[in-house]
């Protein structure tokens, strides 16, 4: 793939602004510094100026953060600012991340003005004591609450699950699972809790204050997400993504077919098919070098081309579609069995993989300890 001859058609912004830190997140952004907003909104308006022309949009995907903080006037202010230098087409997604509390009649009408089309709601859980557990501001009721008002607009609408929380029990994760496809959303991803050094639960974790649920629980519920979401018509189209028909999240199959994308914000990825460059993650450093004209870059991650073609076979198989050989050899120039012939040689003899054809996939085993399988493929 030649970078510069494939402008990107997917933008991800990232918004650095939350309500509260909840205890177990390590991400770029800023809780309680709503005096900062405009600053940030200034900033991210010059970095937009990197981009020449208008850049045609199909996918736009606004995280945080939480966008939704921003309210309706914050949300006018922020799209004001992107449609100038990003031109959404007839039929873009354009998802953004909300949080249930700031889900209110006046933010629905304003996604409707805006043009969003897609919302993921950071519910979690609909557990009283997961909340708790997950130091979330929000009870149960208002991700019902919010979901059914978003689905009543007609927004395709995710909601975000998160297992082996302290304390959760897998009877706990499996009625929220049922209850989550009750709801009637379009998509669920489930992921489990990581313990991310520097956090609040990771220092409470070493003082022995919250224990980490064993491997054989946290395997068994995610078991029971793959049985209990299929069970009710939701496909895994991805290790941790869940889609009724015609609900996948198309920015993220973006990512997953290593298209290039653009990234504004603080901690945001750009990626032009081989080299990926990460604006710094803190968003007042990052806001004081844009606005003072300096380099704002954090971290540049330059490819080779059997780096990409590797890193390319990983969010391949973690696709239930699993890689074509064919297509995998046109897009990367490398057969992928030149690449990891011995690995898939393996994992197919332990059932974690199957190859017919020109199709190699994960099977459901494989999908459940994926995570130990990559470092085989990217090695090298
Ligand atoms: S709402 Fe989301 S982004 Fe904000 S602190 Fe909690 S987990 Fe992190």
């Amino acid at each position: 793939m030649n970078p510069s001859a494939t402008p990107p058609r997917h933008a991800y912004v990232h918004v650095p602004f939350c309500r509260h830190r909840c205890g177990y997140c390590d991400f770029t952004l800023l809780a309680g510094r709503d005096d900062l907003v405009g600053r940030y909104l200034t900033a991210l308006q010059r970095e937009l100026e990197r981009v020449a022309e208008p850049l045609a949009i199909d996918t736009l995907y606004l995280g945080g953060g939480t966008p939704s903080h921003l309210g309706p006037d914050g949300l006018e202010r922020l799209f004001g600012i992107l449609n100038q230098r990003l031109r959404l087409g007839a039929g873009a997604e354009v998802s953004l991340e909300a949080n249930p509390l700031d889900v209110t009649a006046a933010l629905v009408s304003k996604l409707g003005t805006v043009g969003a089309t897609r919302v993921s709601l950071g519910g979690q859980s609909l557990d009283a004591a997961t909340l708790r557990a997950l130091d979330r501001d929000h009870d149960p009721d208002d991700v019902r609450r919010a979901a059914s008002m978003l689905l009543a607009a007609g927004l395709h609408v995710n909601l975000d699950l998160m297992t082996a929380a302290p304390g959760q029990s897998l009877a706990a994760v499996e009625a929220d699972l049922d209850s989550a496809a009750s709801l009637g959303v379009h998509h669920v991803s489930v992921y489990c809790l990581t313990w991310e050094q520097g956090t609040a639960f990771e220092s409470a974790r070493r003082r022995g204050d919250l224990r980490q649920a064993d491997e054989r629980l946290e395997r068994a519920m995610f078991e029971a997400a793959i049985d209990r979401l299929e069970g009710a018509g939701y496909e895994q189209y991805e290790v941790s993504n869940f889609a009724r028909a015609g609900g996948r999240c198309r920015h993220n199959e973006a990512y997953w077919d290593c298209r290039p994308w653009e990234g504004f914000g603080p901690g945001a990825a750009r990626f032009d098919g081989f080299t990926r460059i990460t604006n710094h993650r803190s968003t007042t450093t990052w806001m004081d070098r844009v606005l003072s004209g300096r380099d704002f870059a954090g971290e540049v991650d330059a490819m080779t081309a059997e780096d990409a073609a590797r890193e390319r076979i990983v969010v391949g198989l973690r696709r239930r579609d699993g890689i074509d050989r064919t297509a995998f050899r046109q897009a990367t120039g490398f057969a992928v069995d030149a690449l990891a012939a011995e690995a898939l040689r393996r994992w197919v003899a332990a059932g974690l993989a199957t190859s017919a054809g020109d199709r190699i996939r994960l099977t459901r085993e494989g999908m459940l300890v994926s995570d130990s399988l990559w470092a085989d493929v990217l090695r090298g």
